[in-house]
Formats: structure tokens, C-alpha cells, sequence
């Protein structure tokens, strides 16, 4: 294999810090060109001294000094601000992991996409709200995008070479969350602590919630639609409490190819990263005898009415999934700050959805004004609701 140059946005977080453990882990196959992070200069200094980068980034511009100081003598340039994040993503590397979380990494994908990278792509929120705007500009560019959610890296490993046109159905699957189980009542006690501890994957905080509230799989909807260009109603959402199986293709002849491995996200990183070829992880084998038995069942949107919500915005299209990723943003911020409760956070993205306008953008542009505009929204419900 030839030597892959490589660039982590969002390289402090928990998909960041996983691929970088990966990258380590092959360093003869990888050379680090750039990374970013928020806020943790700490990490990302260490990071970058340990992989020899070239160039990172820090969210934060007041952290900028201090990222200089950590840096000194590693030849590594130390950078803040939209265009060096732009230029983390676009520049130098032929292979972009995108970990940041939320709709801050809207610009940087779009700038790696443009630049014909191939964008290994985790950030599922710019999917969300800009996967049309996206997925043209990869066709114009020459960009591959690499799914790294391990529902959508599933799909894509069990489409292999098959022919979109034979594909009737992709079932994605969902462990039910922490909550799986609960009544709607047991749930509107639930603080942010009970909510981000999930049963089978460790993850970034806001993820763990969407998880918890299933909004996390009603973006995957989304996601998956952009991704592999299927109508709603050809995505089906099956929940798997035990998390062996992470997607399944059905195809015209009645076959279902399904991929399994342990819950670590280590796995679809290290395919996003060595493909087209693979490469070893640490990540646990499957003892299925162990596991003895998987087990499915329909996911109950009257419990989770993100599930209905989500989508209801993917079938209207146009603004509603900007409006959805942006009030659930919000809205999920608000409840790890203790200022809504957990059962708040669906009903404000469906009250925000109902009163944004549905115009759909032509650009990132119009994407970020929409989003904006939906944040504003619903602070102000949220500020209703406390009141
Ligand atoms: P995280 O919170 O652990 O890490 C987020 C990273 O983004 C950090 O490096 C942080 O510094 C950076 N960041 C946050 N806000 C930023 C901003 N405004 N500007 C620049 N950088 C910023 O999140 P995570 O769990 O690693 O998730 C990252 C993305 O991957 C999310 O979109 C999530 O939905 C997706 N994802 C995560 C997992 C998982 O197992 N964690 C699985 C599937 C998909
Ligand atoms: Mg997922």
C-alpha cells in the first residue's frame, strides 16, 4: 500500500482520537498532515507532536498563544480561524476524516468535498442538512465520501459491487438506546448523566443523547438517503438491542446481506481508512456462541417520536431537515445544561419545524441562515417552555 496523507478534523473527540489511535497503531501506511480540535489545545498539541503534522488548528482563537508555545520547535504550524480550518480540510491531505460534531463542520466538509478529497465521513449533521448541496458538489469534483457512522459503513460494505438498481430495501439498525425500554413517563425523569451513558458504544456527549431520544437514528435516515440515494420509504429502521448486526441491504432477489462485529467504532474507522483494502484493529472479535442469541424488533414511535419527526422532515425536504439538526442542537444543549427536560428536546425540533420557513438552499450560504434562523426559533421555545 502506498502511503495515505491524512487529515483530522475534530481530532480531539471521540471518532478524532479513535482514528488517531488507528493511524498510530499503522504508522508505516499513514502521514498526518493536519488537525484540528475546539478547544483542547492540550490533545491536539500532543497529538500533533506524536504524528509529526504539519499544520493544527484550534477552534478557540484565544488558545492560539498557547497553542504556538506547545508547539514550538515541532515544526508544525499552529492556526485559528475559518480559513485554516478551510485549509485543514482542503489542503495537502488526499484522505479527510470528518469528526466534528454538529453543523460547525458544515464549511470544512464541503471544502474537502470541493477540493476532490476523499472524505471519510462521520460528521453526520452536514449530511443532514447539506447532503443534496454535497453530494452534487462530490459529482462535480471527483470526491469520495466514505461513510464512517457504522450503520451507513455497513450498507456500503454489503452494496460492494452490487447495482444500486438491485436494492429494494436497506434496514438500518438501532440498539434502542439507554432508554430503550422505559415508559414516557420513566423517561421525562431522566437527567443528562442517565442519557449519555448507553448500554453498547462509548461516544461524544451530544450523540449519546440523540442516541437516548433515537433522534440520533432519525438523522441516520437522513444521512442514509443522501448517501445511497433511496426514497424514505425504502429505509427501514429495525431495533437490535445487542448492536452485532449495524446494517443490512436487501436485494431484488430476496437475499439480505447483513455486516457483524463488535460495537467499536474502530472497525468501520479502520475500513474508512484503509479502503479499498483493510487493515488490522484492535477491536474485539465476535464470539457469537457466547452471544448466543440476536434479537430484533419494530422500533415504537409512540415512545421515540423522533423517529416520526425525523422522518417526516426527510420526506418534506427543502429547509425541514436544516430546521430539525438545528433545533435539536439547541435543544440537546439545553438539556445537558439542565434547562430543559429530556422529553422537551423532541417537542421543541417538531414546534421549530412547524413555524421555520420550507424554502430548500441552493448553498452553504442559505444553509447556515436557515440554520440559524431555526436555533433562534427554538431558544425561544425552550425560553417559553422554562417560563
Ligand atoms: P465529540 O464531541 O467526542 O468530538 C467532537 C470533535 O469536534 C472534537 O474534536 C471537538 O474539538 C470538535 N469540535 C466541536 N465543536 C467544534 C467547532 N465548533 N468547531 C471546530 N471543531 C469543533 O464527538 P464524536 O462523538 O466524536 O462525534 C463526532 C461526529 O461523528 C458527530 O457528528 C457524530 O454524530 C458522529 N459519529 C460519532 C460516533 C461515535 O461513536 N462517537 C459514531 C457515529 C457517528
Ligand atoms: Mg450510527
Amino acid at each position: 500500500m502506498t502511503r495515505r496523507s491524512i487529515s483530522i478534523l475534530g481530532a480531539t473527540g471521540s471518532v478524532g482520537s479513535s482514528t488517531l489511535d488507528l493511524v498510530e497503531l499503522h504508522s508505516d501506511r499513514f502521514e498526518v498532515i493536519a488537525l484540528t480540535a475546539a478547544r483542547n489545545v492540550e490533545a491536539l498539541a500532543d497529538a500533533a507532536r506524536r504524528n509529526s503534522a504539519r499544520l493544527a488548528v484550534i477552534g478557540d482563537s484565544a488558545l492560539l498563544p498557547e497553542l504556538e508555545w506547545r508547539l514550538q520547535g515541532t515544526g508544525c504550524r499552529a492556526a485559528t480561524g475559518k480559513d485554516a480550518l478551510a485549509e485543514a480540510a482542503a489542503g495537502g491531505a488526499d484522505w479527510v476524516m470528518a469528526a466534528i460534531v454538529g453543523c460547525a463542520g458544515l464549511e470544512p466538509v464541503m471544502a474537502a468535498i470541493e477540493a476532490g478529497r476523499t472524505v471519510a465521513l462521520a460528521n453526520k449533521e452536514s449530511l443532514v442538512t447539506a447532503g443534496t448541496l454535497m453530494t452534487q458538489a462530490a459529482a462535480r469534483s471527483g470526491a469520495r465520501i466514505l461513510p464512517v457512522d457504522s450503520e451507513h459503513n455497513a450498507i456500503f460494505q454489503c452494496l460492494a459491487d452490487n447495482r444500486l438498481s438491485d436494492v429494494t430495501r436497506l434496514v438500518l439498525t438501532a440498539s434502542g438506546g439507554p432508554f430503550g425500554t422505559l415508559s414516557r413517563d420513566e423517561m421525562a425523569a431522566m437527567t443528562p448523566e442517565q442519557a449519555v451513558a448507553h448500554p453498547n458504544w462509548s461516544m461524544g456527549a451530544k450523540i449519546s443523547v440523540d442516541s437516548a431520544t433515537m433522534m440520533n437514528k432519525g438523522l441516520e435516515l437522513i444521512e442514509a438517503h443522501h448517501l445511497f440515494g433511496l426514497p424514505s420509504e425504502r429505509i427501514d429502521i429495525l431495533v437490535h438491542p445487542q448492536s452485532v448486526i449495524h446494517s443490512m441491504v436487501e436485494y431484488v432477489d430476496g437475499s439480505m446481506l447483513a455486516q457483524l462485529g463488535s460495537p467499536d467504532m474502530r472497525i468501520p474507522i479502520a475500513h474508512a481508512l484503509a479502503w479499498p483494502e483493510r487493515m488490522s484493529t484492535p477491536a474485539q472479535r465476535l464470539d457469537l456462541a457466547t452471544i448466543g442469541k440476536l434479537t430484533f424488533e419494530a422500533p415504537d414511535v409512540g415512545r421515540f417520536p423522533a423517529l416520526r419527526v425525523a422522518r417526516a422532515a426527510l420526506e418534506s425536504g427543502g429547509s425541514a431537515p436544516v430546521a430539525l439538526n438545528a433545533a435539536n442542537e439547541e435543544a440537546v444543549a439545553a438539556f445537558l445544561g439542565r434547562r430543559i427536560g429530556f422529553l422537551d428536546i423532541v417537542e421543541t425540533v417538531e414546534e421549530t419545524m412547524s413555524r421555520a420557513n420550507a424554502v430548500a438552499p441552493r448553498s452553504i450560504a442559505e444553509v447556515i441562515d436557515i440554520d440559524r434562523h431555526a436555533r433562534a426559533i427554538a431558544n425561544d421555545l425552550m425560553r417559553e417552555m422554562a417560563a
